[in-house]
């Protein structure tokens, strides 16, 4: 039976005797597991908003004839991108984490145009099969996991250059049926909550790369696969038993390392086998979509605002004119970013295999707003919070009948509002901009979709410097013949 509500992608997940190393521990059922189940939650959101408005995360798919989720959808217009932005600010807002499923949404978009131009180059049959992949996701409605980034060892060297060659994902055997491949993928946002994983390779290749030039679709519960679980900060509160300090109880994030052990993808599932060239523009445009994807951000921004705002009310200092002052800087911020993204969507163009892609320039400029402008939010939320965001003692000592009273009668702030109030609402502050979704609200915009720099290198190259040059001289009357030749 297809996936079609929140509970049936509970359910989906459970007893597929997954390989989940967490606490040095073998995880025997992560839909149980108190530190895992959060970021589970925040996967099976998407499902519950598509339930709930199935125009905003729903699309009709001419794939496979059906309507589909709209992280399974191969976009067919300019709207169809823009529409996948506006929803996930809905799910940032009703999350306040990362929900994990868009890098499969922009990996299937990516490899659609990708495999249609090997094709094109190479007379191979990719995209076909892709496409029946895709069909397949849609109609069982599965979470696809997106497996870019490798282990990578040395960073100054390329694949073949490493001491290890398995620093990056490899195929270590080509067989008439398929290949094998051997590796690990660092950093999988959602991989566990997910059905199918889609790797791809990471960086641009050279003709001697050519056993990393793979990208394949893996079933997540492959027995060949292990994932060693990425240990965010202030888990273990989930495991306390206490809600309030947990900040956001309902909701997490959740990244892993995936180790592929000799993992063989039969033929049906290879979109890419040793075409080098095609490794830059595959993950040139995957990391397009995806670094305006991170207009998730925006939607967290919204709930850090909210944050922010109503911490100032409990605090009774929300008249204040640079309290009211800071929230429009906020605003004015985390606007910023959206307004990037979304005009990155706005102008896509279609591909030579007739889906859109978003604008590279615009997406870059997006994403590179996202490792910074959240930073700057966090840390006007934490200046309108105030000390006891960090000095705030535990849910024991307020549940205690010793500290408790005493608890109650000092930490009160606005006399109208109750104490537990207020400090749901610092925890909340606490969880997004120093413990677990602060991986997602900061550290993740930070290096999700590519580090800082790798923005500035794309931006580079796409600013046009001699077009500006040729501008500035033409108005300025500049005579290029009276310059030394
Ligand atoms: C929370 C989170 C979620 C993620 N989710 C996913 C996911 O779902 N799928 C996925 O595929 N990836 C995912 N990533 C991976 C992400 O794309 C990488 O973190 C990012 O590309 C940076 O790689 P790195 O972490 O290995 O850092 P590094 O490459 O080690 O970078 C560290 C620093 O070194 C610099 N540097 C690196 N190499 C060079 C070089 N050759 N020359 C000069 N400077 C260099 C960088 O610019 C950076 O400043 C996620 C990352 C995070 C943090
Ligand atoms: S970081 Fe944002 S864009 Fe990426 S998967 Fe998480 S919610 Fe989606």
């Amino acid at each position: 039976m297809p996936i079609r509500t929140a509970d049936d992608y509970l359910a989906s997940l459970r007893n597929r005797k997954l390989k989940v190393y967490l606490f040095g521990e073998l995880v025997t059922e992560p839909v149980d597991h108190p530190v895992i189940r959060p970021s589970i939650n925040a996967v099976a959101e998407t499902y519950r908003l598509a339930e709930e408005d199935p125009q905003l995360a729903g699309a009709q798919s001419s794939l496979s004839g059906e309507r589909v989720n709209r992280f399974l959808h191969v976009t067919e217009s300019v709207n169809d991108v823009v529409m996948q932005n506006r929803m996930q600010r809905r799910l940032g807002q009703r999350t306040g984490t990362c929900f994990q499923r868009c890098v499969g949404m922009d990996a299937i978009n990516s490899l659609y145009s990708v495999t249609f131009d090997i094709d094109q180059a190479h007379g191979t049959a990719y995209h076909g099969r892709f496409k029946e992949f895709v069909k397949h996701m849609q109609r069982e409605n599965f979470v696809i996991g997106g497996a870019m980034t490798d282990a990578k060892g040395d960073r100054s060297k390329a694949p073949h250059e490493q001491v290890d060659p398995d620093m990056f994902v490899r195929v270590v055997e080509r067989r008439d049926d398929g290949v094998v491949i051997r590796g690990a993928k660092a950093h999988q946002t959602g991989c566990i909550n997910s059905h199918w994983l889609l790797v791809m390779p990471t960086m641009r290749l050279v003709a001697e790369d050519k056993d990393y030039a793979i990208s394949v679709a893996v079933p997540v519960d492959h027995p060949g696969i292990t994932y060693i679980y990425g240990r965010a900060n202030s888990v273990s509160r989930a495991l306390e038993g206490g809600v309030i300090d947990q900040g956001n109880a309902q909701f997490g994030g959740q990244e892993a390392l995936i180790v592929f052990d000799d993992v063989f993808v039969p033929r049906s599932h290879i979109f890419m086998n040793g075409e080098t060239e095609f490794a830059a523009p595959l993950v040139e445009r995957f990391t397009a979509y995806h670094r305006r994807s991170y207009v998730c951000k925006t939607g967290l921004g919204d709930v850090i605002i909210g944050a922010a705002a109503t911490i100032a009310d409990y605090n009774g200092a929300s008249k204040a004119s640079h309290v009211r002052d800071k929230l429009v800087e906020m605003a004015h911020l985390n606007e910023t970013i959206y307004g990037a993204g979304i005009a990155a969507s706005h102008e896509s163009q279609p591909t030579s295999a007739g889906n859109y892609q978003c604008d590279d320039m615009l997406a870059n400029v997006c994403k590179h707003n996202v490792t910074r402008f959240p930073y700057e939010l966090a840390r006007l939320a934490q200046d309108l919070a105030g000390g006891l965001m960090v000095t705030l003692p535990s849910d024991k000592e307020f549940d205690s009948p010793v500290t408790g009273p005493i608890l109650r009668k000092y930490l009160k702030g606005n006399p109208k509002v109750s104490v537990d109030n207020r400090r749901r609402v610092l925890r909340l502050i606490e969880n997004m901009t120093l413990g677990r979704n602060a991986v997602g609200y900061l550290t993740e915009s930070m290096h999700g979709a590519g580090s800082p720099q790798a923005q500035r290198i794309q931006i580079q190259r796409l600013m046009k410097l001699d077009e500006k040059k040729a501008l500035a001289k033409k108005l300025a009357g500049v005579d290029e013949s009276e310059n030394e030749p």
